[in-house]
């Protein structure tokens, strides 16, 4: 099953069209993509019946897709998932997943234009896991039964704000507006022959940046549920960012930022694709696309 968010309202999406979840269902389900989470088990229910299979689809337009999970409680995100990535970091490989948060704030649809706050601004592919049911404490072996979806996502991350100051701020420098995009459908895990190991890449324009599959993740989905799920308890609606492959612009010799003009493609097999334009966007406390980091800094990751 696929969902997705077309002018703030929840939609089926199948290959002819769309079905407004609301108008099918006769106003059981709320029109907002976000609420649907707190009933996930008795929506998939009603999602298979004919009631919604066979309801009349409408043909919609890819400009009007926002995130499919617009308002999550929690955003989780894990750095230095993947081995090739942790060797172009030059960091050691973690021995427990490494977590931060992505301000929900940041979030934004796959067609969505992105404003870029500096020359700064790195791209990094990610396979996001929408949180189907309250996880607390879940071990690995039952993690996929708590997941209702998976979906694209870019963890966008400005690396001065990153990493310049006493400690690294990984929260803050990957929360601008727009820093979050995710789309273009959220798609149920029964729907990938295994959801453990899917083609993903991004490209700038026509070159591409990044290609790997999530069967190289260093902590696999059901390692994080169960890792951050013995600390927090994960809630229907939140969101995990799985970490990203090599290939992002810092860690490039040289180095290459996104640029106002240039067009964020990312794709992950089954799901679909963002393309997300990028624009010049307001300055922000480090400068109007600034110089660049001092030498030395360790601007990747
Ligand atoms: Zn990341």
């Amino acid at each position: 099953m696929r969902t997705a968010n077309v002018q703030d309202r929840l939609v089926l999406v199948f290959d002819d069209g769309v079905v407004d979840v609301e108008t099918a269902a006769e106003g059981r389900f709320s029109s907002d993509p976000q609420a649907v989470f707190d009933r996930w088990a008795e929506f998939r229910a009603w999602a298979e019946s004919p009631a919604a299979t066979g309801h009349e689809r409408v043909p919609f337009d890819e400009r009007d897709l926002g995130a499919p999970v617009p308002r999550p409680r929690q955003v989780f995100a894990v750095a230095l998932n993947y081995s090739d990535h942790v060797e172009e970091s030059g960091a050691a490989t973690p021995a427990r997943p490494a977590v931060f948060t992505k301000y929900p704030t940041s979030l934004t649809g796959p067609r969505d234009t992105v404003e870029l706050p500096s020359a700064l601004v790195d791209w990094e592919v990610e396979l996001v896991v929408v949180i189907g049911a309250e996880a607390r404490r879940v071990a690995a072996a039952d993690a996929w039964r708590y997941v209702a979806g998976l979906t694209v996502g870019q963890d966008l991350s400005e690396r001065r704000v990153q990493w310049e100051g006493p400690m690294p701020q990984f929260s803050l420098g990957k929360s601008f507006p727009g820093f979050s995009p995710t789309g273009p459908v959220m798609v149920t895990p029964d729907e990938f022959a295994n959801p453990d190991d899917l083609a993903l890449g991004c490209a700038l324009d026509d070159a591409t940046m990044q290609e790997s599959r999530t069967s190289r993740m260093i902590f696999s989905v059901s390692e994080q549920i169960a890792w951050l799920s013995a600390v927090c308890p994960l809630l229907p609606g939140d969101l995990i960012f799985t970490g990203t492959p090599a290939g992002v612009g810092g860690a490039r010799e040289p180095r290459r930022f996104l640029a106002p003009g240039e067009e964020l493609h990312s794709w992950i097999e089954g799901i679909g694709e963002l393309r997300n334009p990028l624009v010049a966007g307001p300055a922000h406390p480090h400068g109007p696309h600034g110089p660049g980091n001092p030498p030395g800094s360790p601007v990747h990751r």
